[in-house]
């Protein structure tokens, strides 16, 4: 039933060939300036297996911004650090709303709905900011990165950094109304400059998949989180992971992944891979679009869906 690395290397081959061909694959994220300058012709995928291997290709070695999938880890590193204190400051439900809307937030009483929403990802960030200064935080989820992925070559690009908060207005306005509602610890400037910081975090597609090697339970991975936590990190990607398209994803793919406007995906196959995947044109939800189909191509040619 599992699949040889010769064999799982041929359907990358296969992936990596047919997204070359493709021309209708969405634009970059303008919003952000630094991102709207990244051409969307890129494409690269990486995966690793229990056995240790990490197979690739396409740009699989390019580092793009991994925007929202920083979300992931600073969850894990705040799940770490306050247990379950966390659900009093943020939900675990999808939001079926926009990646930074703020609706929700008014009827929740300053409540994100889930800690990938960016009004959610905020008040993560915000949580384990207390009592620290940003380089602090920083510092920690470049230190949980690079233990994560075993490679210490992971760094902020800081132009990409600076560009998000020079226009940062809509993500301040969310910090600022979760402080008019008792939910922000720090200055929403502090929380938003960290926050700009950890999405500016910049990795390769081998980097990131290696990084999610813990998420996926594989042999080799450190143990940076326990096996509990790691199904609920999981099932949160997996509802909430891709915004108002997170059941879209699940209906093709039927992998937890989280996305991010950078044009990366993580997607884990719990005990069989841990992928990532990058194309920096992106869908109406701002998730990559041609992202999306090549997870949906290797879903589909491997039967790794968690729904059998
Ligand atoms: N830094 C981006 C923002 O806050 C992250 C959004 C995303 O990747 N979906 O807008």
């Amino acid at each position: 039933e599992s699949l040889s690395p010769a064999a799982l290397q041929s359907i990358l081959d296969d992936i990596a060939a047919a997204m070359a061909q493709r021309s209708d694959r969405g634009q970059p994220a303008s919003y952000i300036p630094e991102l709207g300058r990244v051409s969307p012709q890129h494409f690269g995928i990486a995966l690793c297996l229990p056995g240790g291997q990490t197979l690739l290709a396409g740009e699989a070695t390019t580092r793009f911004s991994i925007q929202s999938i920083s979300k992931v880890f600073t969850l894990a590193i705040a799940l770490g650090r306050l247990g379950d204190d966390l659900w009093q400051r943020v939900g675990r439900e999808p939001s079926g709303a926009a990646f930074n809307s703020i609706v929700s937030l008014e009827h929740d009483q300053g409540i994100p709905r889930n800690p990938f929403i960016n009004a959610g990802a905020i008040a993560v960030t915000d949580a384990i900011l207390e009592g620290l200064q940003p380089r602090d935080v920083l510092a920690e989820l470049l230190r949980f990165l690079r233990v994560a992925a075993g490679d210490e070559d992971i760094h902020i690009d800081k132009t990409v950094a600076a560009s998000e908060r020079a226009h940062a207005h809509r993500n301040t306005a969310l910090a600022e109304f979760m402080a008019a509602h008792g939910n922000l610890r720090n200055p929403a400037a502090l929380t938003i400059g960290t926050y700009c910081h950890q999405c500016a975090v910049e990795m390769t597609c081998v980097q990131l998949a290696r990084a999610g090697r813990f998420l996926a339970g594989l042999p080799a991975a450190p143990r940076l989180v326990s096996p509990a936590r790691v199904r609920r990190i999981n099932a949160l990607m997996l509802t909430c992971g891709h915004y108002d398209a997170s059941g879209d994803f699940a209906y093709r793919v039927g992998l937890p992944g989280k996305s991010g406007v950078g044009g990366g995906i993580l997607a884990i196959a719990p005990g069989r891979a841990s992928i990532a995947v990058w194309s920096p044109g992106l869908d109406a939800q701002g998730n990559s679009r041609l992202g999306a189909e090549a997870m949906e191509h290797l879903a589909r040619a491997t039967g790794w869906s968690v729904f059998g």
